[in-house]
């Protein structure tokens, strides 16, 4: 691996020593200094559905989970929620939702973003740049929705270990179809984001050292880590080998992909800022450079409950704890993954 070697990854997640930690952190810092600045990006977050054909053994929204009082924004309620955001300066959301991977379904959301572009397009104005994150689709689905005008996708692996991947899931859900949907968003030209969660029950740090040699391996452009947090009514709840520190394992995660990969996208996820109440500002110094404020309805917010406790952090709040961490929060501007640009042999124009 490039700037650090497999040995040093292992021994700085193993690692104890608080010295080692604020090593990890200080180097981080630097490089993402010299790579992208202090600035932080938003993507304002509508959970449109929690209607899952699914049933990961760890997620609150799995179809089996019949406690779920489940819901679908209309075409109308998301064009509001992406024209507000639009008119408060987040020039870009992230659309996501429960896996429907039905064609009726793939031409409502193309209809949708076909619809957000046309409204908020003008003169050289792009619009809202559109991240999806409505997991496992075919080839020509996730074409439909491109070429509608979403640009980035983010579908997390959750563990580049298929023997814990078997384990997260029930035998029809499989790893190789998994990575077949990675490999088709990247060929279709999406920015492509992945990620996994950490301190799962029977997690290594073998494990997470694997899963930083898949992200570069994928040579991805964006990254979304956040720490298991079990949820009540799910099977994975139950298990009880976890022999790591989800909250700082998390944050050495981040450290070391922005070490190893100075150009992409991480986000400092809503999972950690729930685990920890240092996890914004801890995630940012760690390299993370997006976050995801949620402006899904409040009255949809406690349906969408994919892990206990998720925490909704006002705009003002969060920006001001992010301006309080040393950071400037950027509106009006995409905050594309320079490294998308750079895998295409084009210059990158922040827009
Ligand atoms: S993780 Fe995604 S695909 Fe799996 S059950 Fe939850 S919402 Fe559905």
């Amino acid at each position: 691996m490039p700037n650090m070697s497999e040995k040093e990854i292992l021994y700085f997640l193993e690692s104890k020593d608080a010295n080692d930690l604020i090593y990890l952190i200080n180097k981080a810092g630097r490089v993402r200094e010299k790579n992208i600045g202090n600035v932080v990006y938003a993507r304002g977050l509508i959970e449109f559905s929690n209607i899952c054909s699914k049933d990961c053994f760890y997620c609150g929204l799995r179809r089996s989970n019949r406690k779920v009082n489940r819901y679908h924004l209309s075409k109308d309620e998301i064009l509001l929620l992406a024209n507000t955001a639009y008119k408060n300066g987040f020039h870009s959301i992230a659309l996501q939702s429960g896996e429907i991977p039905t064609e009726s379904e793939v031409d409502f959301l193309a209809d949708v973003i076909y619809e957000i572009k046309k409204t908020t397009s003008q003169n050289n104005d792009p619009g809202l740049g559109i991240t999806l994150s409505i997991g496992e689709l075919t080839f020509s689905q996730y074409k439909k929705l491109y070429d509608a005008g979403a640009h980035r996708y983010l579908l997390r692996i959750e563990t580049s270990n298929p023997d814990l991947f078997a384990r997260m899931h029930p035998p029809e859900q499989s790893f190789q179809k998994r990575l077949e949907c990675l490999y088709a968003l990247k060929e279709i030209g999406y920015q492509v984001g992945t990620g996994v969660m950490i301190g799962l029950p029977h997690q290594s740090y073998e494990n997470l050292a694997c899963d930083l040699k898949f992200f570069l391996d994928f040579d991805i452009d964006m990254l979304g880590m956040g720490p298991y947090i079990p949820h009540p009514d799910t099977p994975l709840a139950q298990e009880s080998k976890i022999k790591i520190d989800p909250y700082i394992s998390t944050v050495k995660m981040i450290s070391l992909a922005r070490i190893l990969m100075p150009d992409i996208n991480i986000v400092a996820s809503t999972a950690l800022q729930t685990i920890h109440p240092e996890g914004l500002k801890m995630g940012l110094k760690a390299g993370a450079n997006i976050v995801m404020p949620v402006l899904t309805p409040e009255e949809r917010r406690e349906d969408y409950s994919l892990y206990t406790g998720k925490k909704y952090t006002p705009f003002n709040d969060l920006f001001n704890q992010i301006q309080k961490a040393g950071f400037e929060i950027v509106l009006w501007k995409w905050g594309d993954p320079p490294h998308w640009y750079k895998r295409h042999n084009l210059t990158y124009i922040p827009k």
